[in-house]
């Protein structure tokens, strides 16, 4: 038994769940999960079949990117992945996806608007789009970490895949699925080549605000996070 045993076992049950559910595909994709007590996080291998992956398979880092625990080589996004952990406190789980529907739409370098209630109270004011830079380089890790100080919790990473946040995993996971529900249908209707309409501005306010109230909650550490 280690501290980190129930974080390492629900990254297993998440990502072989995001499998299933077809987020995940092959080994591509990554996801994290805040251990505070331990001002640690525990990541995924890697590029290792998830289906494979056992809990003594995931790493633990600190935040200088140093291992704690795991014999395999941890994502090549995990610096991106902490970084993430260091400017947002309200975030305790990290998925980063390829997705195909809202991979689609970093093709056409496409943001989306607020479109759906729910997608404002869970994502944000919008889904912003990630300027380009190649994977597991410090260039996307920077990047990454200028563009999710917008308070979302959701992002597209151009010509690469989604960045999705929670304040547990179980939140993320949600909001990887609201994310995927919004992309393909925004696709949808940008096909029909009519205007596009969005939600009125001033729901899409009070929905942000909601979602700024739960943050700064689980900042002040009043929202369990269900991490370890
Ligand atoms: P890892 O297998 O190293 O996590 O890389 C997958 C990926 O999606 C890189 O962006
Ligand atoms: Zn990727």
């Amino acid at each position: 038994m280690s501290a980190f045993d129930s974080s390492k076992k629900l990254i297993v049950e998440t990502a072989q769940s995001l499998v299933q559910k077809g987020y995940l595909m092959a080994t591509g994709g990554n996801l994290s999960l805040r251990i505070a007590e331990q001002n640690a996080f525990a990541v995924t291998p890697s590029n290792y079949d998830y289906m494979k992956m056992t809990a003594d398979d995931v790493c633990i880092l600190d935040f200088n990117l140093n291992p704690l625990e795991g014999e395999l080589k941890p994502s090549v996004e995990s610096a991106m992945h902490g970084a993430i952990y260091q400017v947002r406190g309200d975030v305790n789980a990290v998925i980063h996806t390829h997705q195909v529907y809202a991979s689609a739409l970093t093709l056409i370098k496409s943001p989306i608007p607020a479109l759906f209630d729910e997608q404002t109270r869970f994502l944000g004011r919008s889904v912003d789009i990630i300027p380009y830079a190649p994977s597991g380089t410090g260039m996307l890790k920077n990047t990454v970490a200028k563009h999710v100080k917008n308070h979302n919790n959701a992002f597209m990473m151009q010509n690469h895949g989604a960045l999705v946040f929670g304040h547990d995993m179980e939140r993320a996971v949600h909001n990887v699925e609201i994310l995927e529900k919004c992309s393909l249908a925004y696709l949808l209707a940008l096909c029909s080549e009519k205007q596009v309409s969005k939600i009125p501005f001033a729901i899409r306010e009070i929905a942000f605000l909601k979602l700024r109230k739960d943050q700064k909650k689980v900042e002040q550490g009043i929202i369990e996070t269900g991490g370890e």
